[in-house]
C-alpha cells in the first residue's frame, strides 16, 4: 500500500534515471520522454551545464534568508530585466505562487495610488493558474474549486474569445486582466498576437494592468523567450516559473515599474524563494535558453515537427482533429479517446501527457534533436496506424 495521498492518477511506472530526452524505467525500458516534468526540464534531463552548476553550488551555499542580499539572485534577476519588459521580480518557488503573487501585485499597486476598490481580476473560464486558493478561484474551473469553499472572491469570468463578455466585465473594480498567453492545461490554445494586441490596447483605455501568465508557453518555449514577444505587446506583470529552473523548483513574479511600486517592505515574501542554489540553477539556464541561437534552433526542430504532424493529420483525418500550439509547445486534438492514445504512444515507448479538450500534449525539451522528433512521428504513426 502506497502512503502517498491518492490525490493523483499515476502511472504505474517510475524511472531510474534520465539523459537529454530519455528516461530509463526501473524495469529496464528507454522512453523517449516528450512530457519533461510537463514543460519543465527545458533542457532535458541531466544536462551537463545544469550538474556543473548543482555541484559547485551545492559546495559552497545553498540557503541563506531573503534578509540579507542574494548576489545569485540579483544576477538574475538584472538578466531578466536586461532580455524583457520587466524592471522588477520577485523569486518563488512554483508556478502558483508566482501567479498568487501576480494577483497580489496587481491590487497593491491600485491599493498604492489611492484605488483600493481596484481589486478585481478578470480571467478566461476553465483556464489553468494553480493549485493555490486564489488560482484555482482565478481559473474558474468547477472540478478544481469543488469542496474548496468558501469561495475566493475577487475574480471575473469569461469565455475564451468572448470578447464583448470580456467588455462588459470591466467596471471600476477591476484591477487587471489575467489570461494564459497560450492556454496550457486548457488544451493548447494560443491566443492570437492580434487579440493580444487587443487585450492591450483595452487594458490602457481602461487603466487596467494586464497579466499574461507564461508559467508553461515561456522561456523559450515557443521559440521565442516569452509567447507575447511576437506580438510585440509588453505586459505589466508576468509570472513564470516550469522551464526557468530547468527541473529544478523556482517560480517568479514579472513586473514593469509601475506595477512594482506597491510592493515596499513586508508587503510579499518566501522562506525559500530565490535562495544562492535555486538562482544559480536559474542563472545557468537563462543563458542558454535565452540565446538567439538556442532560440532559432528551437524554431527550426518545432517548425519541422509541426510540418510533420500536419503531414500525419492529413493522412488520419479521422484520429487528428488538429495540431495546435506554437514551439515545442505543441497539441493534438484528437478524435479518439486521449487516454487511450496517450497508453498506445507510451506502449511504443513514447511519453506524452493529456490535456483539455481531448488534446494530448508534446513537450519535448528545448533542446531536442532533429533525430528525436522523427522517432516521435514515426512513433506517432504507428500508433495512428493501429486504428485501422
Ligand atoms: C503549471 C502552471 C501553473 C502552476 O504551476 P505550479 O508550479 O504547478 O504551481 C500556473 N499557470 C500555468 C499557466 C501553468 O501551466
Amino acid at each position: 500500500m502506497s502512503n502517498l495521498a491518492k490525490n493523483y492518477n499515476r502511472k504505474n511506472i517510475s524511472f531510474k534515471k534520465g539523459k537529454g530526452s530519455y528516461l530509463y524505467s526501473h524495469n529496464g525500458k528507454k522512453y523517449l520522454d516528450f512530457v519533461q516534468g510537463i514543460a519543465v526540464n527545458s533542457l532535458g534531463h541531466a544536462h551537463s551545464k545544469l550538474v556543473k552548476t548543482i555541484n559547485q553550488q551545492s559546495k559552497k551555499l545553498w540557503h541563506v534568508s531573503n534578509a540579507f542580499t542574494i548576489p545569485e539572485g540579483e544576477k538574475l534577476a538584472k538578466k531578466i530585466a536586461k532580455k524583457t519588459f520587466a524592471d522588477y521580480v520577485i523569486f518563488q518557488n512554483s508556478g502558483t505562487e508566482a501567479t498568487e503573487a501576480a494577483i497580489k501585485v496587481a491590487r497593491r499597486y491600485f491599493y498604492s495610488i489611492g484605488k483600493p476598490q481596484k481589486n478585481r481580476i478578470i480571467c478566461i473560464k476553465n483556464s489553468f493558474h494553480g493549485r493555490t486558493l486564489a488560482a484555482i478561484h482565478a481559473s474558474g474551473s468547477k472540478k478544481m474549486t469543488e469542496g474548496f469553499g468558501p469561495k475566493i472572491q475577487g475574480f471575473d469570468h469569461f469565455q475564451f474569445g468572448d470578447h464583448k463578455k470580456l467588455k462588459k466585465l470591466i467596471t471600476n473594480k477591476t484591477a487587471a486582466i489575467m489570461v494564459e498567453t497560450i492556454m496550457g492545461e486548457g488544451g493548447i490554445k494560443v491566443i492570437p498576437d492580434w487579440c493580444l494586441k487587443g487585450l492591450r490596447k483595452l487594458c490602457n483605455e481602461k487603466k487596467i494592468l494586464l497579466i499574461l501568465d507564461e508559467v508553461q508557453c515561456g522561456i523559450g518555449r515557443t521559440g521565442d523567450f516569452f509567447a507575447f514577444d511576437k506580438s510585440k505587446v509588453k505586459p505589466d506583470i508576468v509570472p513564470i516559473a516550469k522551464g526557468i529552473g530547468g527541473g529544478f523548483p523556482i517560480g517568479a513574479v514579472l513586473m514593469n515599474k509601475k506595477t512594482a511600486s506597491g510592493m515596499i517592505p513586508g508587503t510579499h515574501g518566501s522562506t525559500f524563494g530565490g535562495n544562492p542554489l535555486a538562482m544559480s540553477i536559474g542563472n545557468t539556464v537563462i543563458d542558454i535558453v535565452s540565446k538567439k541561437s538556442f532560440l532559432n534552433e528551437v524554431k527550426l526542430n518545432s517548425n519541422y515537427f509541426h510540418k510533420e504532424l500536419n503531414k500525419l493529420k492529413e493522412k488520419f483525418p479521422k484520429i487528428i482533429k488538429e495540431v495546435r500550439g506554437r514551439g515545442l509547445l505543441i497539441g493534438l486534438q484528437l478524435y479518439k479517446d486521449q487516454t487511450i492514445f496517450i497508453k498506445n504512444l507510451m506502449d511504443n515507448k513514447l511519453l506524452t501527457i493529456k490535456a483539455g479538450e481531448n488534446t494530448i500534449r508534446i513537450l519535448p525539451p528545448l533542446n531536442v534533436k532533429k533525430n528525436e522528433i522523427k522517432q516521435a512521428i514515426k512513433i506517432i504513426n504507428k500508433v495512428c496506424l493501429s486504428y485501422q
